[in-house]
């Protein structure tokens, strides 16, 4: 999609800290961190949010979970992380290119 934000970091045309990619994923550093470790985990393929998926993504939604342990653990995280995908207007969705936001580090603050 042209005018995607993300689509712009995976060609380049935006520049990003980039800390891995294949041929399905790319994983950059979030511009406003929230966390010690803040990454963005995206598909290369343009996908609006979760709420686009179909049963035509079930093998790249699989290989980007399985990605996520080792990205924190090359991110330095060995004590856990935490993955947050927003989803929509009312999910606080802003960029609108489905993205798994991986923070982690200590003092993480509670989620209840
Ligand atoms: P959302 O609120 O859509 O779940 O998360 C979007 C995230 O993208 C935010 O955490 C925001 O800081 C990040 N972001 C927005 N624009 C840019 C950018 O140009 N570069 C990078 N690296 N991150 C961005
Ligand atoms: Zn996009």
């Amino acid at each position: 999609m042209s005018d995607c934000l993300f689509c712009k970091i995976i060609t380049g045309e935006i520049p990003c800290s980039n800390v891995f990619e294949d041929n399905k994923i790319f994983v950059f550093k979030d511009i406003n961190p929230r966390a010690a470790v803040h990454l963005l985990v995206i598909p290369k393929i343009h996908i609006d949010s979760l709420d686009e998926l179909s049963s035509d993504h079930q093998a790249l939604i699989s290989h980007i979970m399985l990605q996520l342990p080792d990205l924190a653990r090359s991110q330095g995280l060995d004590n856990g992380f935490r993955t947050i995908i927003n989803t929509g207007p009312d999910g606080g969705q802003e960029v609108g290119h489905l993205h798994i936001h991986l923070l982690g580090g200590k003092d993480l603050p509670s989620f209840n």
